[in-house]
């Protein structure tokens, strides 16, 4: 089978499985061809490239993951837009679990704690607060500038496992290693995972969240599948993958974030302490689900499809009835849903998001132009279609106004739905 083993500069086509090194065969998420969901169009005169997105499952491991990746190089860039703190509801709940790891383990002026992808520092803060020493790890400058300036030490690299055994020379072996919405950044999830074993401390604890993929495929969240998100997990795969490096997992806690996540809680193998049951059970509700079985990934494509036809319907339906309709939230997933439904400003006259750099942009591909949420106010849309149906309370509650001239609230997952 043609994996679109592709000559464009930065294009890395792997058509092998990342985990057991299985060819890549079988289909999960096609969405065609798409720009890099955060690169936000400054220069509607410029060109865009546009790449391959495409997720497959592996028939051998089930790791579901990219086909066709885009180099990191090109897509963590300096400028980079993503700055976590601009979400309370994020940073609200990287606080509530400094407070929970602090009860549970009792870290404090002797402790490390290293966190991988600590993006601003949102969470780092928080140990700084209660004297925990901490080091940040992050690719890109210009987050891990605003993080220095919390007073979070930050090495602008990319951790694996040369760059673990390193910081262990510095006097950097962890007590905790945290790693969020990572999992899935990396390509090369073998030596992500050594590189947790080689600079957690004896011991130690990792805990990593990153989104449910029974979660994305009950709640049909193809949204979240991006070019940076390279794979997508469940507990019967991570808990292999982490094995293999031996880690186990010791406890794994179900979140609502970013539309249904996991947070794991893992340590080396082979210590003698009781294993919560958390963990048999989730395998338990995998399995029950079909997670180890081909025809639930390939289904799969049929939810996207009806996804599609379903918010085309109410967005017909609604200029045919001469309303006008705004989005919220410039984040990556809405760049994929509109690219993927071929949505554009002759449907959505504009994006508002509260993160000045991407103001004054344009969504990618489609070109919808950014704003911040002030706009709505002289606009007075009709709808409000919320891209970011993860942060759905936190919008509605900040955006509560715009019920004063009738606007309503949409959400476009699992089916298209107005907020009463
Ligand atoms: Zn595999």
């Amino acid at each position: 089978m043609d994996l679109g083993i592709s000559r464009l500069e930065g294009l890395v086509s792997e058509p092998a499985c990342r985990l057991c090194g299985a060819p890549l065969r079988v289909s999960f998420a096609d969405l065609g061809v798409s720009p890099i969901a955060n690169d936000y169009v400054e220069d509607v005169t410029a060109t865009e490239r546009f790449y391959p997105l495409h997720a497959y499952v592996c028939d051998s491991c089930f790791m579901v993951q990219l086909g066709t990746i885009v180099d990191a190089k090109h897509i963590f860039r300096d400028d980079y837009a993503y700055f976590s703190s601009y979400s309370d509801s994020w940073v609200e709940h990287a606080r509530r679990y400094v407070e929970m790891m602090l009860e549970r383990f009792g870290y404090d002026a002797g402790s490390k704690v290293v966190e991988v992808a600590s993006n601003d520092g949102y969470l780092l803060q928080f140990f700084v607060q209660h004297g925990v020493p901490v080091l940040g790890v992050d690719p890109t400058s210009g987050t891990a500038a605003a993080a220095e300036e919390r007073g979070v030490p930050t090495r602008v690299e990319f951790f694996g496992r040369e760059l673990a055994a390193q910081l262990v020379e510095e006097g950097h072996a962890a007590d905790l290693v945290i790693g969020n919405n990572v999992l899935a950044h990396v390509p090369p999830v073998h030596d992500f995972v050594e590189g947790l074993r080689v600079i957690l401390k004896p011991g130690g604890v990792v805990t990593m969240e990153f989104p449910h993929l029974l979660r994305l495929i009950e709640k049909r969240e193809f949204d979240t599948i991006y070019h940076e998100h390279y794979s997508y997990w469940s507990v019967l795969v991570v808990e292999r993958l982490f094995a293999e490096h031996g880690l186990e997992l010791f406890d794994v806690e179900e979140l609502r974030s970013h539309g249904g996540s996991l947070r794991i809680f893992a340590r080396h193998a082979g210590s003698n302490r009781a294993m919560a049951g958390a963990v048999a059970s989730l395998k338990e509700r995998e399995r029950a689900a079909g997670l180890d079985r081909l025809e639930t990934y390939t289904g799969f494509a049929d939810s996207m499809r009806e996804v599609k036809r379903n918010l085309l319907e109410f967005l017909i339906d609604a200029k045919r009835e001469g309303k006008t309709v705004a989005a919220y939230g410039a984040a990556a997933k809405g760049t994929t849903l509109l690219n993927y439904c071929g949505v554009r400003s002759d449907f959505i006259d504009y994006v508002l998001d509260r993160n000045p750099h991407k103001q004054g942009t344009f969504l990618p591909g489609v070109r919808i132009p950014i704003h911040g949420p002030e706009h709505a106010d002289e606009t007075k849309p009709d709808f409000l279609l919320i891209l970011v149906w993860n942060l759905t309370d936190e919008i509605v509650e900040q955006m509560a106004h715009i019920r004063e001239w009738g606007g309503r609230f949409v959400v476009p997952l699992p089916e298209v739905r107005v907020i009463e």
